[in-house]
């Protein structure tokens, strides 16, 4: 399929034979900044001001962003997020349960379209400082449970 399509196509919105090729400044909003963001060539329709983007595109525009973000604000990139992960032998689920978010979040900060936030972020500096914090055995101890804790005192 060709992308974007060609001007004159119909809007799959309004029905109108009225798109056009745009490659105006996009905007998009991350933790509450807005950044326009160049270098995108996707369809606009003149009819109903609709935009239409390939899901590459979306993932790109969000990494773009994201990218501007996190250099304002000094984030962590998604390299870095991997890279401390790795070094903390955890899988992104793994991570993710310790950090209580979803695999699902900590895949999208390692693949850039979403910005960890300031909590998140500090919390992964702070494991890549210490990583003796992180149970690897994944082992959690309830206590004042089963018949042979020692007591004290
Ligand atoms: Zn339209």
């Amino acid at each position: 399929m060709e992308w974007p399509k060609p001007a004159g196509s119909v809007c799959a919105s309004c029905g109108e034979p009225e798109i056009v090729v745009a490659t105006d400044p996009i905007e998009q909003t991350v933790a509450g900044r807005t950044y326009q963001l160049d270098g995108f060539k996707y369809n606009r329709c003149a009819a109903c001001a609709e935009e239409y983007f390939s899901a590459g595109q979306l993932d790109d525009i969000l990494r773009a962003a994201n990218a501007a973000a996190r250099a304002e604000l000094g984030r962590l990139s998604g390299d870095d997020i991997a890279v401390i992960r790795r070094g903390l032998g955890l899988t992104q689920s793994q991570l993710a349960a310790r950090l209580g978010v979803s695999g699902g979040l900590v895949a999208r900060w390692e693949r850039g379209t979403v910005l960890p936030n300031a909590m998140a972020d500090r919390y992964l500096r702070d494991l890549r400082m210490h990583p003796e914090l992180v149970d690897k055995g994944e082992l959690v101890v309830r206590e004042g449970r089963g018949p042979y804790r020692p007591r004290s005192g």
